[in-house]
């Protein structure tokens, strides 16, 4: 459960540990703390390394760094030894979740690789691809590589939400992705499972994150109902720094870490101010505070206040 004031708005950053923060995330960190300002809420770093392959206690490190240079500060603190806010300590959680889940739903043993899966699936409007339920009814032993699935149920009716930034949606997992992959052939917990526990037993109730992930949000939602969560998060799906209506940046330069930047001599409010331009909040790079940053939102986006109730 999180240790922050009850019924405050909670949203996080939640970055993944695989390489050094990029202008991009800049640009993410804009709209966590900008949409946090508006909504008087408070953010809670995670640090969501359960792909354990690529994650590395370095890029953690320097996160940290990067994050309080911008100006941004988490509600919470991040202890080294272990903590609650770091994927990769929570293993017995999602273990415990896991097992509630399966006394109610369909949780079971794929042997399915990638390769199969790339061979033989459709690919859905979401671009991704279709899992068939090769191994639904399979019962294999646990000897062999395997990772673990959740049947959706066949008639479940679509997932319904207004997101503060795009308005109404509509998804069916059960067609954009097929049965969910929770662990992997790996051993790792999935992304869709292990963000959808932690935003449920952090308690966070606003979900700021770039608008690539909004076809997970949908299954996001519904395996959150599995867990037990009555009410959804609100969710803000924001612009890409490559999608959005400002200057383009090239691929090269979105990537440019923001240690270097700062190496180069930039000052943070300037690094914010590029991330601005960047995302489309504003025309110019123009230098820009974090205090600022709520202000800024709120004119790019006007009815979003409105929308969040
Ligand atoms: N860890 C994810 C990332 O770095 C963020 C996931 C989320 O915000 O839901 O892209």
């Amino acid at each position: 459960m999180s240790d922050l004031s009850p019924g405050a708005v909670v949203t996080r950053f939640a970055p993944s540990p695989t390489g050094w923060l990029h202008l991009g995330h800049a640009a993410h960190m804009l709209y966590v703390w900008g949409i946090a300002d508006l909504l008087r809420g408070e953010v809670l770093l995670r640090v969501e390394d359960h792909d354990r392959q690529r994650s590395k206690a370095r890029f953690e490190e320097a996160l940290l760094v990067d994050m309080e240079w911008l100006g941004f500060r988490a509600a919470n603190r991040l202890p080294a030894a272990s903590s609650t806010y770091r994927q990769s300590d929570s293993d017995a959680v999602y273990e415990e979740v896991l097992n509630s889940i399966g006394r109610d739903h369909h949780v079971y043993r794929c042997r399915c690789s990638r390769r199969q899966l790339a061979a033989g699936a459709e690919v859905s409007a979401t671009g991704e691809r279709v899992y068939p339920g090769t191994c639904r009814g399979a019962q294999h032993a646990a000897d062999a590589p395997h990772g673990l699935r959740l049947a959706w149920a066949a008639d479940a009716p679509p997932e319904e939400f207004t997101d503060g930034l795009l308005g109404s949606q509509c998804q069916r997992p059960e067609r954009q992705c097929g049965d969910l992959l929770v662990k992997d052939r790996l051993g790792n917990w999935t992304y869709q499972f292990a963000v959808t526990v932690d935003d449920w037993r952090h308690g966070v109730n606003a979900v700021v994150r770039g608008s690539d992930l909004l076809s997970s949000t949908g299954r996001q939602i519904r395996l959150g109902r599995m867990l037990g969560r009555v009410v959804t998060p609100l969710f803000f799906h924001h612009p890409l720094v490559s999608d959005s209506g400002g200057v383009k940046l090239s691929k090269k330069q979105q990537a440019i870490p923001i240690r270097e930047l700062r190496e180069a001599g930039m000052s943070p409010a300037e690094v914010l101010g590029m991330a601005a331009q960047a995302v489309g909040l504003r025309g110019d790079e123009r230098s820009l505070e974090p205090r600022e940053v709520g202000t800024l939102i709120e004119a790019a986006h006007p009815g979003l206040l409105a929308r969040a109730g």
